[in-house]
């Protein structure tokens, strides 16, 4: 394939890479050293639209033969209801939440979106229904506008400036050198953990997608871009099926529904209040931890 030139070479170049590349999740599994195990199953049908209902199914997980990092997970999330995951370091979360996105498929069990068979539906198809928001999100060498525009390409720059600002980026791009044609990525203009968040956050919103996938690491924010970044999420989440790892005491507060895991199994689930009766886990999580600062 020749090089192509302008905004529009750009745009083709870097849709060449993110196909190449199995789009933005590449980097995690380059991330997490791990070869991605996902492919389109043959005669793998498109999801169409969906209502957002998410099914976890007796899901169990192993990175290595007979290692389960996850085991038996069972839930429900109605279209629109938040279901928050806490746990210990090490119990499953980021694992739980990266089957949603179908960065792996279960070794057992079945995710459903909308009663669909999550690892039977083609994975262009299900990402465009979920949008995946983390510390870690994936910026491109190549300007802002273009990092936004990979979630909607044909999004207007009053769109983009729309996303930005309710994503609370809008100002900070606005003051860059070159704004929105500011080159950010490798070698490009350096953005800190909270903006690179917040892009993260305006491509949601660009992608409006039904399902939202989250973790809500804020470790390494300070204060005032924290607060951003929480006004920017309850936006994103609001009437979309949220899967969150939570690390504020509102998300969980908030909650439709808390799995609370431990060692990969569905160790406690419920409201905040009848996870305190319970007085297990959950409780013990929330007393030592939670009431003063973020889980792991
Ligand atoms: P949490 O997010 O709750 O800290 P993880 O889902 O990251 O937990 O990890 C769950 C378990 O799976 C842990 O025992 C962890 O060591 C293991 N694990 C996570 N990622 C990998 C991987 N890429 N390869 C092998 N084991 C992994
Ligand atoms: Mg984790």
């Amino acid at each position: 394939l020749g090089r192509l030139y302008g905004p529009i070479g750009t745009l083709l170049n870097l849709q060449v890479e993110v196909q190449t590349a199995l789009g933005v999740f590449q980097r995690i599994f380059e991330y997490e050293d791990m070869e991605p195990d996902v492919k389109d199953l043959t005669g793998a049908k498109a999801l169409s639209s969906v209502q957002g209902q998410v099914g976890f199914h007796h899901v169990s997980y192993a990175y290595q033969p007979g290692q389960y990092a996850l085991q038996q997970v069972t839930f429900t999330a109605l279209p629109g209801e938040v279901v928050a995951i806490v746990g210990p370091s090490g119990a499953g979360k980021s694992t739980l939440i990266g089957m949603l996105a179908r960065l792996y498929d279960p070794t057992e069990g079945v995710v459903t979106i909308d009663g669909h068979n999550a690892a039977s539906v083609t994975l262009s198809s299900l990402r465009e229904q979920v949008a995946f928001v983390t510390q870690e999100s994936f910026l491109f060498h190549a300007s802002v506008r273009d990092n936004l525009l990979f979630a909607k390409l044909d999004a207007t720059d009053e769109e983009l400036e729309k996303a930005c600002r309710q994503a609370y980026i809008h100002e900070t791009i606005a003051a860059m050198p070159n704004g929105y044609d500011t080159m950010v990525g490798e070698r490009g203009h350096r953005l800190s953990g909270g903006e690179r968040q917040r892009l993260a956050i305006a491509r949601a919103i660009l992608k409006n997608p039904r399902i939202l996938v989250l973790d809500e690491a804020t470790s390494h924010l300070d204060s005032e871009s924290e607060a951003y970044v929480q006004t920017a999420l309850d936006s994103l989440m609001h009437g979309r099926t949220t899967l969150v790892i939570a690390h504020r005491l509102s998300t969980i507060l908030a909650a439709d529904r808390i799995i609370v895991l431990e060692a990969g199994r569905v160790l406690e689930s419920g409201r905040h209040t009848e996870l305190l009766d319970q007085d297990g886990l959950y409780a013990r999580l929330y007393r030592t931890q939670f009431e003063k600062v973020a889980l792991s």
